[in-house]
């Protein structure tokens, strides 16, 4: 296995192995944004930038995806680094000046703002990491969203910049984006889960018992789908219409159990 010397500290790390990775082994810290286990590497925000000894010279390489593959010796905290990251991060601000998880993650970097102008109202709030992308195509195969546009114009966008019909409304694009920019609304009004800012919609399954909204319609038939081979089909049904806590209740009152006797999933 090779051996990573990051800022003094040595840590072995199987080949293939990430820069990244060796130092969460080694407890060294390392910024990142567009780093999600979820989905592929996207080494797309630069933030994991370190530098990489070579020979007498060094050169700066992305932590989150250069792969292990010999010994190797990395400065994560040297000035060049921490000057580089803190420049991209002060980029970053400009795009999404008013993220809280950016605005957090710059003042653990010990920064309180930036110098540069933010950019303009169409572009705004977004990193372009692309892991709203990767998750909607890897992780749920909808393919709802992509980037649009080119240079200062690109954004992530819906077909059309219009409601996708793709979108299943699941929510893994807002899980997945770092800067708090993608957000789930729910309409109660109307029962149903709006993506924004893509503007798609649909409707949100109601618990039968207590009305409790629960996942969208389309969601809950991909699942049906995908479990279909191993439970019993009525039964899975049955179980989808309730939500946890009226599930609970109703296996706690077939045990003859009191409520607080089956833990919560
Ligand atoms: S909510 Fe829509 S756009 Fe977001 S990941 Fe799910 S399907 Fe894709």
């Amino acid at each position: 296995m090779p051996t990573v010397n990051i800022d003094g500290i040595r840590v072995q790390v199987p080949e293939g192995a990430t820069i990244l990775e060796a130092a969460r082994r080694a407890g060294v810290w390392i910024p990142t944004l567009c780093h999600s286990p979820a989905v592929s590497e996207q080494a797309t925000c630069r933030l994991c930038l370190v530098e990489l000894e070579r020979k007498g010279d060094s050169q700066l390489v992305a932590s989150c995806s250069y792969p292990v593959r010999r010994d190797l010796a990395v400065r994560v905290g040297s000035p060049k680094a921490v000057r580089v990251r803190r420049g991209v991060m002060q980029l970053l601000l400009a795009r999404s000046p008013e993220s809280a998880e950016l605005k957090e993650l710059a003042a653990r970097m010990g920064l309180a703002g930036t110098p540069y102008p933010t950019v303009t109202e169409s572009q705004r709030n977004c990193i372009l990491c692309g892991l709203c992308v990767a998750a909607c195509e890897e992780a749920i195969g909808a393919s709802a969203i992509g980037f649009a546009g080119r240079g200062v114009e690109r954004v992530v966008a819906a077909p059309f910049r219009a409601p996708s019909e793709a979108c299943i409304a699941c929510g893994a694009c807002a899980a997945v984006c770092p800067v708090g920019t993608i957000q789930v609304r729910i309409h109660e009004d109307s029962g149903e889960a709006e993506i924004s800012p893509f503007k798609s919609r649909s409707k949100l399954l109601a618990c039968e018992s207590c009305g409790a909204r629960m996942v969208s319609v389309p969601v809950a038939a991909q699942m049906m789908k995908k479990v279909q081979t191993k439970m019993d089909w009525e039964e899975f049904r049955k179980r989808s219409r309730l939500c946890p806590d009226c599930r609970r209740k109703l296996a706690a009152a077939a045990l003859g159990l009191g409520q607080g006797e089956i833990r919560k999933e």
